[in-house]
């Protein structure tokens, strides 16, 4: 956990997390720090642990930095990292109590929907799903006193609905609940949620924080380190969840470049999203960035820069158009997860299966940081070529 409030620096965060908070190790004079992976410190011997160290599953100097960062990006009290985005998000659940009452959206990240549908009963946690763009549907779900917790994912998966963190945060508020976001698709580039009146950031660091498809790592970053914190910090001690010191070293590279690869994803997502509203075979193009889509204007209020690097598009074939088309790119390529460099395309209802929101024409993008004209180029022979098929 690091604490970077009090002693923040007069640089941009543009500029802090490109040079990793400016660390370099005292030892050599080496501008990147080492990566310590100790499991357990040696104790003084007058019994003390001085270091401030003891054992690899509370915590580890190389997680702490990243952890520096994360918190920086976000201008966070403080941040904890996980072994996984699930783990982050159920590590905030799980600090609730039995009998506690959440509301989610029902459009949202579905390995986390099933959680809640299914699992979060075994700890007595209760969740009302609701469209979280419709905040007077928010309001009437939560019962005060009982609610505890306010979910929300914005942009959500797989349709990009945006939810209005500042209306949420105030609803939230009043009833004595706390408002945590999802904001692994917004990135703190683009959107930070507790300047926003949000609690807690949730971020599936796996994807753009880290940005190369080879971490699986989860981020909390929080706005107070209150007993609520505390208990989430307890949890991944006592659960063992903690990021590895390896995984921590490389998404804290990934971060040193968060902005400009975000910002040129997101310039793509942009320029492919208005393209693909003029194309024959799509019927309708999901990006937050068009005029068109229902959230639009609280998302440029509310991500400044930006609209990210998600959109989906609509095939007018249906659902056997999706999947040829899929199969016929040879540039993008046909995987889940998001927010990496390489662009990502998936039939998005295949994965997620029964009771899914996402409609079976639709096909999920990720855009990465190629030229947006080979991208372009390549899906919309894929599209021809489906269509003709
Ligand atoms: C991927 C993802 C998660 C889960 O992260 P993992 O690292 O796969 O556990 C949660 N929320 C969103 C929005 C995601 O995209």
């Amino acid at each position: 956990m690091s604490d970077n409030r009090s002693d923040r620096p007069r640089w941009s965060r543009r500029t802090l997390a490109a040079q990793a908070m400016g660390r370099h190790d005292a030892a050599t004079g080496a501008v990147v720090s080492p990566i310590h992976v100790a499991s357990t410190f040696l104790r003084d011997p007058d019994n003390q642990y001085r270091s401030g160290f003891v054992y690899g599953r509370p915590d580890n100097q190389t997680v702490r930095e990243a952890e520096g960062v994360v918190a920086m990006l976000e201008e966070a009290r403080a941040a904890l990292l996980f072994s996984s985005g699930m783990a982050a998000a159920t590590g905030v659940f799980l600090a609730l109590k039995p009998g506690d009452h959440i509301v989610a959206p029902e459009v949202m990240y579905w390995a986390l929907r099933k959680w809640l549908l299914t699992d979060a009963a075994h700890w007595g946690l209760a969740t009302s799903f609701v469209d979280m763009s419709d905040a007077d549907a928010v309001r009437a779900v939560i019962e005060p006193g009982r609610t505890k917790l306010v979910w929300a994912e914005t942009p959500s998966n797989p349709l990009w609905t945006i939810a209005d963190i500042a209306a949420l945060a105030e609803i939230a508020h009043e009833a004595g609940a706390r408002l945590a976001v999802d904001s692994t698709v917004a990135t703190p580039v683009f959107t930070r949620p507790l300047s926003l009146g949000a609690d807690i950031v949730m971020h599936a660091a796996t994807k753009a924080l880290n940005g190369h498809s080879d971490v699986i790592a989860g981020a909390l970053a929080t706005g107070a380190t209150d007993d609520f914190w505390a208990r989430i910090e307890n949890n991944r001690r006592m659960l063992g969840c903690i990021l590895g010191p390896f995984e921590a070293f490389l998404l804290m590279r990934g971060m040193r470049t968060l902005d400009m690869r975000v910002r040129t994803a997101s310039i793509s997502a942009l320029d492919l999203a208005q393209r693909f509203a003029e194309h024959p075979d799509i019927h309708e193009v999901l990006y937050p960035g068009l005029p068109n889509h229902p959230g639009h204007a609280v998302a440029a209020r509310q991500m400044r820069g930006g609209f990210g690097s998600m959109l989906s598009i609509r095939a007018r074939g249906g659902e056997r158009a999706a999947i040829e088309t899929a199969a016929k790119v040879t540039l993008w390529k046909r995987a889940t997860s998001l927010g990496g460099v390489e662009s990502l395309i998936e039939h998005r209802a295949s994965i997620e299966g029964a009771g899914s929101p996402c409609p079976p024409d639709l096909l999920r993008l990720s855009v990465g940081v190629e030229d947006a004209d080979d991208l372009y180029a390549d899906l919309d022979a894929a599209l021809r070529a489906a269509h003709r098929s």
